[in-house]
């Protein structure tokens, strides 16, 4: 990759994680305008306490102290303005230059202290320990940091030709602050690269779990849900229907199946069409959801045959929930469709103690239903289970 290229993408990348970078920029403000504020007013208090015969010197501690005092001042101030931030989703523009403007502010004061200390001393300290302070603290993309940092060794290299008399001296201080804004910059563009790289790479990560938690919950649904109707599959049905037979065998409960087949079905295909077939089968398996308890089950068994399985169901109100659904069948016609199915349903019932399998109680159901079937359809037939069974 070239180097405009490798640049381009650096700049598409910064663009993304602007939005994270700002709002983290808020938090770090937060807690180090605090810290600056109390750092601050140790300086007033020491400085301020400095007793010099040199009148020179007593001035530059007043002024350190002034200096530090204002400083205090415009931090709180900023701590402030960044916790509004913070509490606005979407700031306008002002309020999203503020990590910049704070940056900058810091560097613009510090270049007015070393300028101070000129009085006293030969150092630059100030200056540099802000410009690596900001690189350091804040997130900054690089074009900020190189104007912020660009414009504070200007101020700093003009100011310091006013305040400086010795050449050789002046040449130091004004390189030594450029290599201090070197430095800075490129450990801000280090810090910021790796945050742009690993907030785009938590994207990333967290973006691909929800794929994958998307296609578990797919695979789950193809697993265990019949595609036409919604209802469960014969496969899931099974499993559910073994854990609730176990359950009542446990606790002496009965558990009622009902095994239910449309009657002439074929005769609806053959006179409006195999996808007029699909959708009343749709509507039958929502006909038959809605009527059923929460406890309750339903399945699609095969092309036009239903099994229900209620729990905690003996014979007798089993009865009387097959001939309700029969009902609906017969009351509900889908629209747009003048005749209503009917459904020949067989049951069987596990009393309680007996020990049925379930493909035997399986087996029950279907004798029932053909039952049902051979003795004119629409009907309810229970199979008559003899005795405990084990
Ligand atoms: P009976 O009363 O004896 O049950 O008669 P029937 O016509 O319902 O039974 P039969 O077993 O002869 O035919 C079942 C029909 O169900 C034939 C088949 O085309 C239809 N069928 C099975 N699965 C589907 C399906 O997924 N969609 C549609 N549209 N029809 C289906
Ligand atoms: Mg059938
Ligand atoms: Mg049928």
């Amino acid at each position: 990759m070239t180097l405009p290229d490798t640049l381009r993408r650096w700049a598409e990348e910064d663009r993304q994680v602007q939005e994270a970078a700002y709002r983290r920029n808020l938090q770090i403000l937060g807690i180090a305008s605090w810290s600056v504020v109390a750092l601050n007013l140790l300086h007033v208090l020491v400085f301020a306490l400095m007793r010099f015969d040199d009148p020179l010197r007593s001035a530059w501690a007043h002024q350190i102290a002034v200096a530090h005092g204002v400083m205090a001042v415009l931090m709180s101030a900023m701590g402030w303005l960044s916790r509004r931030a913070q509490a606005t989703p979407s700031s306008a523009l002002p309020m999203r230059l503020l990590p910049e403007g704070i940056s900058a502010l810091v560097l613009a004061w510090a270049v007015v202290l070393t300028v101070m200390d000129q009085a006293v001393s030969t150092s630059i300290n100030a200056f540099v320990n802000a410009a690596i302070g900001i690189s350091i603290v804040f997130l900054l993309r690089p074009r900020s940091i190189v104007v912020i940092l660009a414009l504070g060794w200007c101020a700093l290299a003009w100011s310091l030709g006013w305040t400086t008399e010795n050449p050789a001296l002046l040449t130091t201080n004004r390189m030594n602050a450029a290599s201090a804004c070197a430095l800075a910059l490129l450990v801000g563009v280090l810090l910021w690269r790796r945050y742009a790289q690993t907030e785009l790479l938590q994207r990333a990560l967290t973006e691909s779990n929800r794929q994958l938690e998307r296609q578990h919950a797919e695979l789950e649904t193809l697993a265990t849900r019949d595609p036409l109707t919604g209802l469960l599959n014969r496969r899931e049905f099974v499993r559910q229907a073994e854990l609730e037979l176990a359950r009542a065998k446990r606790q002496g409960s009965a558990l009622s199946l009902l095994m239910a087949d449309l009657d002439h079905f074929k005769s609806i295909n053959d006179r409006f069409g195999h996808p007029t077939g699909d959708a009343v089968l749709r509507h039958v398996a929502q006909l038959m959801s809605h009527s059923l308890r929460k406890t309750d089950s339903v399945a699609r068994f095969g092309g036009e045959e239903f099994v229900l399985l209620l729990p905690d169901t003996p014979e007798a109100e089993a009865l009387r929930l097959a001939d309700k659904l029969r009902r609906t069948l017969a009351e509900t016609p889908m629209a747009g469709l003048d005749t209503p199915v009917s459904a020949s349903i067989g049951l069987a019932c596990l009393h309680a103690g007996d020990h049925l399998t379930l493909d035997a109680l399986l087996q029950h159901t279907d004798q029932a239903m053909y039952q049902a079937k051979r003795q004119g359809r629409n009907q309810t037939v229970a199979a008559k289970i003899s005795g405990p069974h084990s």
